[in-house]
């Protein structure tokens, strides 16, 4: 039997965070709408975002806290759909939601409320979508043909929404990777980001069986700093700081971590009449660091002298200690997937391809990937929204 040919306007494949804003933009705008998830819901990452309360976007969201080959290129998305346009979605929704730290905004209740709302919109904006939806070849001639096991659906554009690699089991596939090759389009090479270190065998030998111990430091890899909270885990080292920096970390670059952001440990020679020995050096690194790794680190770091010389050495490594990962915990664990679509082939201003006409790309699987924080939700509503107004 011939497959059902359906007809649209728009066919979006995937419907997470980037795909349902599109949708809905586009199918307010009276185009006729079809999402395609291969998944049996949408949005199942943004109903585990934020811990299950969905840190839907950032107040101080700018392009700087935003990592892409063109530094340049998520500027006009941005600036088209702000963090206030998003909040004031949410508060049309009646959503309660509250800044947790650093300008991100989180549900008061839950993720789940973030997802209802897209679908709400979606419903409203007679966007027709299609769940456990394999799609098996995309071609082009006049027009895109989507095939799928039992139907194949024709339309003149394209909107590429699948996102990363990050989190397999959550149904992640390079699917949008390999359309974009396909039709022809350069990929910047896809990595994990937002993802914890493993130490090398020796570190992780030293201070692994530390985890769970966590300090405020300043991590730093070329010039990008992040000063928050870093953990210690069973393979390695993880909590924000560290999750920021493995976004810039490659191999075999060393991330370098200030371990005490503005103090001065050794302050306590200054006073003449202070005994020279580690007794008083622990006394002070136990002031600023947790306990355990204070004690751990000056015994592997101990100063070979009391002079003034060797506690200057000290000091500067303790805000400038190396560290080289041995890799990190992979897409297994990474919040997002860096590279992606490179935006040299896109239109900053619509997402579309510049060189297959009626082809989008956006959210994840582009070479934009935002900073812990919100921004990466900030993205994909704002890339989703740039296709929706030009499909
Ligand atoms: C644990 C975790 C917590 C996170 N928390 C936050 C947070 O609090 N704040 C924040 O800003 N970001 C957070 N992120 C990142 C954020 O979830 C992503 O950046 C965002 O979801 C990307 O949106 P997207 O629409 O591009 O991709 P996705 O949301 O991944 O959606 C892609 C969709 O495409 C579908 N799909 C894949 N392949 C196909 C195919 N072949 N055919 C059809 N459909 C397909 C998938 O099933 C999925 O539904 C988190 C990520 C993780 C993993």
């Amino acid at each position: 039997m011939p497959p059902v040919v359906k007809d649209f306007d728009v066919v979006i494949l995937g419907g997470g965070a980037a795909g349902l804003m599109c949708a809905i933009e586009a199918g307010k705008r009276g185009r006729r709408v079809a999402v395609l998830e291969r998944s049996e819901r949408c949005g199942k990452k943004i109903l585990i975002s934020g811990g299950g309360r969905c840190n839907f976007t950032n107040l101080r969201c700018g392009p700087d806290n935003f990592i892409s080959a063109n530094p340049h290129f998520a500027k006009s998305a941005l600036a088209r759909y702000t963090p206030q346009d998003f909040i004031a979605l949410v508060e049309k929704h009646g959503i309660r939601y509250h800044e947790k730290t650093l300008g991100q905004l989180f549900c008061d209740g839950s993720a789940r409320e973030i997802l209802q709302m897209l679908e709400t919109e979606c419903r409203a904006a007679k966007v027709e979508v299609l769940v456990s939806t394999r799609v098996l070849e995309v071609t082009k001639s006049t027009e895109f043909v989507i095939r799928t096991a039992d139907a194949e659906f024709r339309s003149p554009a394209l909107v590429v929404a699948t996102g990363g690699l990050s989190i397999p089991k959550m149904g992640a596939t390079g699917f949008g990777y390999d359309l974009a090759r396909q039709l022809g389009l350069k990929i910047r090479e896809p990595r994990p980001a937002l993802v914890p270190l493993l130490l090398a065998p020796e570190d992780r030998g030293h201070y692994c069986d530390l985890a769970g111990v966590s300090a405020e430091v300043i991590a730093s890899c070329d010039s990008a700093r992040f000063k928050e909270n870093m953990l210690i885990t069973h393979r390695g080292l993880s909590g924000p700081a560290i999750l920021q920096i493995s976004s810039y970390w490659t191999p075999p670059a060393p991330v370098v971590i200030d371990l005490a952001p503005g103090k001065k440990l050794t302050a306590a020679f200054d006073n003449a009449h202070a005994a020279r020995n580690l007794r008083t050096l622990n006394a002070a690194f136990r002031e600023f660091l947790p306990n355990r790794f204070a004690g751990r680190w000056l015994e592997l770091n101990a100063p070979e002298s009391f002079t003034n010389a060797a506690l200057a050495a000290l000091e500067r490594r303790l805000h400038g200690w190396e560290i080289h990962p041995s890799g990190t915990e992979g897409y297994e664990k990474a919040e997002v997937t860096a590279g992606g679509v490179d935006t040299d082939e896109l239109s900053a201003k619509t997402m579309e391809s510049r060189k297959v006409p009626g082809l989008f790309f956006i959210g994840e699987v582009v070479d934009v990937t935002g900073h812990l924080g919100g921004f990466n939700f900030q993205w994909a509503w704002a890339s989703g929204f740039c296709a929706g107004s030009a499909v």
